[in-house]
C-alpha cells in the first residue's frame, strides 16, 4: 500500500492536469450517507421517489420528495470537511490541480477552501433551491424555514412556480454548461484521480472513460469495488480521508527534496 500512495504521489508531482472525481463516499467521513453502502440513502428510501419525472407529476410526490430531502439536508447542513476534502484543496495551494468535478451536492469542496472556478459541481447543490419555472434562487435555510412553519411543498414567491432543491434528481436533464466543461477538462487531463464514487451514475461515471482514452494515468480510491477498476492504472480500496492524507504528505516531500535540489 505505502508503494502505491508514493506512486500516485509521484504522478501528481510529474503530471500537469490534475483532475479529482468525487463522490458521495469522500463525504460519508463527514458524517452525510452515501447512496449504495449498508446503511446509505438506498436502505431508507426508493430511488422511484427520487425521479424528476414524479416529482412533476403530483403534489403527493412533491410533498414526499420535500419530506426526504429535508431529512437529508440535515447532515449536510451540520457536515464539516474531512480530511479527504482538506488534501484535495492543499493540492489546489500547491499548484497541483486543474479542477475537482464533483457528484457531491453538499458544498464541502467549497467549504474545504477550493475556489469555484475549480470546482464544477455536475449534480448541482443542495444549499439552495431554485424555481423550475422562472429559476429564481432561493437560499435553502430559508425554505426549511416555511417547511417548519407547515409548508409541504413550497411555491416560487415570483411566479408560484415549483421549488425544488437546486440538485439534479435521476431524469432532469444535466447541467449544460457544467457537464460540457467536465468533459472538456477529461479528456485534457494527464491524472484522473476518482475518490468515493462507485462510478454507476451516467453521464458522470463515463468520464473516467474519456479521461483515460485520452491519454491520462486513472487512478482510483474507493472503498469497494467500482465499475471502471479494469481500465485504473492504480487502484487503492480504502478509506478517502487516511489516504488522501498520505498521498499529500508524500507530495509535499517530494516538492521539499525537489526544491532542495534546486537551491
Ligand atoms: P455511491 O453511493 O454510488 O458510491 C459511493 C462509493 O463510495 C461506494 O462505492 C463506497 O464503497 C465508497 N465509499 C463510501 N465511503 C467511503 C470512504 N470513506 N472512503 C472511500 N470510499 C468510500 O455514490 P456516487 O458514486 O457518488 O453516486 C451516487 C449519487 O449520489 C451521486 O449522483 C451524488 O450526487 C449523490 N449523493 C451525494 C451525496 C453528497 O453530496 N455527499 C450523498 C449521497 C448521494
Amino acid at each position: 500500500m505505502e508503494e502505491q500512495l508514493k506512486q500516485i504521489a509521484q504522478w501528481i508531482a510529474t503530471s500537469k492536469r490534475i483532475i479529482v472525481f468525487t463522490g458521495a463516499g469522500l463525504s460519508t467521513e463527514s458524517g452525510i450517507p452515501d447512496f449504495r453502502s449498508p446503511g446509505g440513502v438506498w436502505d431508507k428510501y426508493n430511488p422511484e421517489d427520487f425521479y424528476f419525472q414524479n416529482f412533476l407529476a403530483s403534489e403527493i410526490s412533491r410533498e414526499k420528495y420535500w419530506q426526504m430531502a429535508t431529512e437529508m439536508y440535515g447532515p449536510i447542513k451540520k457536515a464539516e470537511p474531512n480530511p479527504a476534502h482538506l488534501a484535495i484543496s492543499e493540492l489546489e495551494k500547491l499548484g497541483k490541480l486543474d479542477c475537482v468535478i464533483t457528484q457531491n451536492i453538499d458544498g464541502l469542496h467549497l467549504k474545504a477552501g477550493n475556489s469555484e472556478e475549480k470546482v464544477i459541481q455536475l449534480h448541482g447543490t443542495a444549499l439552495y433551491v431554485s424555481c423550475l419555472s422562472c429559476h429564481q434562487k432561493y437560499d435553502r435555510d430559508e425554505i426549511q424555514e416555511r417547511i417548519k412553519k407547515g409548508e409541504r411543498a413550497p411555491l416560487c414567491e415570483s411566479c408560484g412556480g415549483l421549488l425544488k432543491p437546486a440538485t439534479i434528481s435521476f431524469g432532469q436533464s444535466m447541467p449544460e454548461k457544467e457537464t460540457q466543461e467536465a468533459y472538456h477538462r477529461s479528456s485534457l487531463s494527464d491524472l484522473f484521480i476518482v475518490i468515493g464514487s462507485s462510478l454507476v451514475v451516467q453521464p458522470a461515471a463515463s468520464m473516467p472513460l474519456v479521461a483515460k482514452r485520452n491519454g491520462a494515468k486513472l487512478v482510483i480510491i474507493n472503498r469497494d469495488p467500482t465499475s471502471c477498476d479494469h481500465m485504473a492504472d492504480l487502484i487503492i480500496h480504502a478509506q478517502a480521508g487516511p489516504t488522501m492524507v498520505s498521498v499529500l504528505r508524500y507530495v509535499k516531500q517530494g516538492l521539499e527534496m525537489a526544491n532542495k535540489r534546486d537551491n
